[in-house]
Order: C-alpha cells, then sequence, then structure tokens
C-alpha cells in the first residue's frame, strides 16, 4: 500500500487523512504543534519544526508522496523534501500563492480581473495607491494572512499611517475595494494526467474575515457558474496543478473577480462531504496518489456552517436539526475565532 505524506496537522489534514484511509492509504503526518487535530487519525506522526532537516528527510522517507494542508510551508523544508519525493500540488502552485503581490501578478497574467492592487513599501506608496483607488480600501500583508488576520480596511486616506504601524512594517499590498453582490468559491481538481473536475460553485458568507457559511447551490446565474469552472480550470491548467484548488471569486456586474486562491482543500468546499458520492478531501487523495478523479456531482442542496470559538455551546441543537451532519476536528481548547468544527445541513436538491 502507499503512505501519504502530509504537511500540517490542522483540521484540513485530518480531514485528508480520513479520506486517505478511507481509500485503504496510510497516512504520515508532519506538524511542529503539539496535539494536532490530524494526529488523532494519521498512521504516524511528526512533530518537528520546519527546519529539523533530519527530521524532514526521515519523514519523506516514509511515505510515496507529499502533500500539505496549508501554503506557508518554509521553501527551505519543501527543498529537503523534494529531493527525496514528489511534493502534490507542485513547487510552483506554492510559490505562487504564498504571497498576495506573486499571486495577484500571475492571475493578472493568465488574463484574469483581480482588485485593483499595488506594492506598499512606505507610506508615500500607500498614499499614492489611495489616491488611485479611493477609500474604502484593504491594506493587507503579503504573506501569512488568513481568516481575515493581516488586515486592515482603510476608511480614509487619513488612516494611511496608522494602517501601515499596525502591520508592523510587514510588506503589504492594498486592494481597492471590491463592491461585490456575492462572494462564491469554486473547488477545482486535476488528476496527474491533466483530467479536471470542478465541483458546483458554494457561496460563501463572511464575517470579520472569517468564513461563516457556504450555500450550495449559489444564487448565481448558470452562464456565471460556468464561467467561474472554467477560470479555475485555466489555473490549474497554467500551473500543471495535481490536486485540489479552492478559488474565491467576488461576483461582480462586470463578472467574476478572483480574490485569492489556496493550493489545497478549502474550508468553502467543506459541503461536498455531504453533497457529493467523492468530497474535496477524495478527490485531492485521488489526485496526488495518481489516481484517477471520482464523480464529485452535487446531489443535494447544503448550508455548510462553521462552528467558530462559542458556537460549540450549540453543538447539541444545531446537531438536532433536520439533515444535519455534524463535523467536528477534535481541537482540545475553544477559543475566539478559532474554527472547531462545521455542520452540514443536507437538504433533497431542490
Ligand atoms: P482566508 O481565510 O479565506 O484565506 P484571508 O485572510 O486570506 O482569508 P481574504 O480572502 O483576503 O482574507 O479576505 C477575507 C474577506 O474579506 C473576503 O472573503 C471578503 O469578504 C473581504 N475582502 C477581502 N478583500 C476585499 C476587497 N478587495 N474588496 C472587498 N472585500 C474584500
Ligand atoms: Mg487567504
Ligand atoms: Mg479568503
Amino acid at each position: 500500500g502507499s503512505t501519504i505524506g502530509i504537511l500540517g496537522g490542522g483540521q484540513l489534514g485530518r480531514m485528508l487523512a480520513v479520506a486517505a484511509s478511507r481509500l485503504g492509504l496510510k497516512t504520515h503526518v508532519y506538524e511542529p504543534a503539539a496535539n494536532p487535530p490530524a494526529g488523532q487519525v494519521c498512521d504516524a506522526l511528526t512533530t518537528a519544526p520546519y527546519e529539523d532537516e533530519a527530521a524532514l528527510r526521515a519523514f519523506a522517507g516514509s511515505v510515496d508522496v507529499v502533500t500539505y494542508e496549508f501554503e506557508n510551508i518554509p521553501t527551505s523544508a519543501l527543498d529537503v523534501i523534494e529531493a527525496l519525493r514528489p511534493i502534490r500540488p507542485g513547487r510552483e502552485a506554492l510559490r505562487v500563492s504564498q504571497d498576495r503581490l506573486t499571486e495577484k501578478d500571475y492571475l493578472s497574467e493568465l488574463g484574469l480581473k483581480t482588485a485593483p492592487y499595488a506594492d506598499i513599501t512606505d507610506l508615500a506608496s500607500l498614499e499614492s495607491a489611495l489616491e488611485r483607488f479611493g477609500t474604502p480600501a484593504i491594506l493587507k500583508t503579503r504573506r501569512f494572512g488568513y481568516d481575515g488576520k493581516g488586515q486592515v480596511r482603510i476608511s480614509d486616506p487619513s488612516e494611511a499611517a496608522e494602517a501601515l504601524a499596525e502591520l508592523n512594517g510587514a510588506p503589504a499590498v492594498l486592494e481597492g475595494f471590491v463592491d461585490f453582490t456575492a462572494e462564491i468559491s469554486i473547488i477545482g481538481a486535476r488528476a496527474l494526467d491533466g483530467a479536471v473536475a470542478c465541483f458546483d460553485p458554494g457561496e460563501n458568507v463572511h464575517s470579520a474575515g472569517i468564513l461563516r457559511t457556504t450555500t450550495v447551490p449559489a444564487s448565481v446565474p448558470a452562464s456565471l457558474r460556468t464561467d467561474a469552472i472554467l477560470l479555475a480550470a485555466r489555473i490549474l491548467n497554467a500551473l500543471d496543478y495535481v490536486g485540489v484548488m479552492g478559488v474565491e471569486l467576488f461576483v461582480t456586474p462586470q463578472g467574476p473577480i478572483v480574490n485569492e486562491i489556496a493550493p489545497r482543500v478549502h474550508n468553502s468546499g467543506h459541503w461536498t462531504q455531504n453533497g457529493c458520492a467523492v468530497d474535496q478531501f477524495e478527490q485531492h487523495i485521488r489526485a496526488v496518489a495518481g489516481w484517477p478523479l471520482g464523480d464529485g456531482q452535487r446531489h443535494a442542496d447544503v448550508v455548510m456552517e462553521n462552528l467558530i470559538g462559542d458556537d460549540m455551546d450549540r453543538v447539541p441543537e444545531l446537531a438536532a436539526r433536520p439533515g444535519a451532519a455534524l463535523h467536528l476536528y477534535g481541537k482540545a481548547e475553544t477559543r475566539e475565532g478559532r474554527k472547531m468544527g462545521h455542520v452540514n445541513l443536507v437538504k433533497p436538491k431542490g
């Protein structure tokens, strides 16, 4: 049998390990933090820092292929692993998506629309970009941001210096504000042989930068769903991608605008666990193991609700609702803003 190496032991790594297990595959998870959610379900766990080359080499040597649940893996660790085993999705996808500026440049060069953006290096570059884009605008760190962390909304040009200070001098981009009518995301998959399959677009609602719900079907015209799928396929093909990718889009009267891409399974794809014969986690494992992709047709209407922080108190009530499928991540400690689990509310396809 084959063994899949997974970098990162959070909830995404955990659900990937469960999917691999269902396919008769073994998993070895590499996670620096103690007691990771994926540690409870994988076959082997290495808890070592990404700087530990001996641990990385032992990890790579014990698996057939390496994948990951997050994009911010240090380049030096990837170099050590890549000398021993294939990394899927490949290095180009990581290089592009680790940095918001590189990512937006890449997407623009592909001919895709993004929010207006500018590289911010100092107060002068921020003030000039604010003049061009107007307010509101959003200042985002180029690297390491997630769940809206590392972002400052600027409502007035006079807030420029304060916004810069909030990011502590981290390299940043300014984005013009997109007045979207909806947010949707495409969960796309590409196999080793180049076959592409995308799940039905889900409609996302965020609050305070964190995903709250994903609903399928999305309330957007069929033509836009097709456009969005073709757009995602273009990115997958351009990167010669292997695995599942999340593509977040803003829907505007002028068409879809790409917000960001994630080279991994994605929170907005969790609905597929109860809405499709083959979910995003199985699809990803199939792809990185070199297997054919599975049937990701949507057979139900689903609302995925994230359980964040104190939402855990409502689990008994949420779980009792008709059609509720509960997914908890086994995190020992509840913290404000921390994703603890999700509920998929499933109804027959309308
Ligand atoms: P994730 O956890 O999805 O990786 P993130 O920290 O990378 O989140 P973004 O996706 O950049 O954050 O932004 C979070 C949310 O903030 C978006 O889904 C959207 O609702 C809002 N947002 C971000 N950028 C813009 C923009 N340029 N215009 C309007 N809204 C925006
Ligand atoms: Mg992001
Ligand atoms: Mg996002």
